[in-house]
């Protein structure tokens, strides 16, 4: 078709299409991330089928951040093996099954209560009659998975472990709020394969996020150390508020 002598009503329609396609065009139809930084060449071949769940309870805020590490997780295994449940108080009428989840004497919570001991104490799967387990995990910032723990009653009921010991993230784009702090992916890779005694589920869940990291790291992310650890440095200090600054300082000290 030649369009020479097209007229102008052919230019008019021809100038209204926008220069660049539609965005949905550009992103992964899997991770739904833009093309450019997909990480699903990271995920295991196979989805992952461990023998306990992960129980994700996902504040709602979360959804909005760019970097989420919960879809990874998600696409990393198999579907009945990861249930994702959203809201700011858990359960409510709207989390189908959960109660029954909540009420089951396999389900372990990982957050650091006053009482959480390390999930290395606890009985690994096939041993001494020890059955899968359903490890909740709070999905948000620090903040938002502590809100949801105080608002959430039955929360404080279960069993809660915590990770003693394991590296600082790899999650390095995003600067982590204190040393230690892991992203809900780590925490899920590096639990299961303590719980279930299989050191190899660590890497293969993490697949993903070392992709990402590897990707961003070579196109010009900057590695980012934690607040915790450029606030003991002092080489960024206008990074933080003066009142976390001090209170980062006195737990240093
Ligand atoms: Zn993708």
């Amino acid at each position: 078709m030649t369009m020479i002598n097209g007229n102008d009503e052919t230019w008019r329609e021809l100038a209204d299409i926008p220069a660049d396609p539609p965005k949905m065009r550009d992103n992964c139809s899997q991770c739904r991330r833009p093309v450019k930084v997909c990480w699903c060449p990271g995920l295991p071949k196979f989805r992952l089928a461990p023998e306990s769940r992960i129980i994700i309870l996902q504040h709602p805020a979360e959804i909005k951040r760019c970097l989420r590490t919960a879809p990874m997780l998600t696409l990393a295994l198999q579907q009945d093996k990861c249930l994702t449940f959203r809201g700011k108080k858990f359960p409510s009428s709207k989390h189908d099954g959960l109660t029954d989840i909540l009420n089951d004497k396999n389900t372990i919570l990982l957050y650091p209560s006053a009482n959480a001991i390390d999930i290395n104490e606890l009985p690994k799967v096939g041993t001494n009659g020890q059955e899968s387990y359903n490890l909740v995990l709070l999905d948000g910032t620090w903040p938002q998975a502590k809100a949801i723990y105080h608002s959430s009653l039955s929360l404080g009921f279960l069993k809660s472990c915590k990770l003693v010991g394991v590296p600082t993230s790899k999650y390095v784009i995003r600067t982590q709020p204190t040393e230690g702090c892991l992203s809900t992916l780590e925490s899920a890779a590096f639990s299961l394969s303590i719980l279930e005694d299989k050191p190899h589920l660590t890497d293969a869940i993490l697949g993903p996020l070392d992709y990402l990291c590897r990707f961003q790291l070579e196109h010009g992310a900057v590695e980012h150390q934690s607040k915790e650890f450029l606030v003991r440095q002092e080489t960024h200090p206008k990074l933080i508020g003066k009142r976390l600054a001090k209170q980062l300082r006195l737990n240093v000290k």
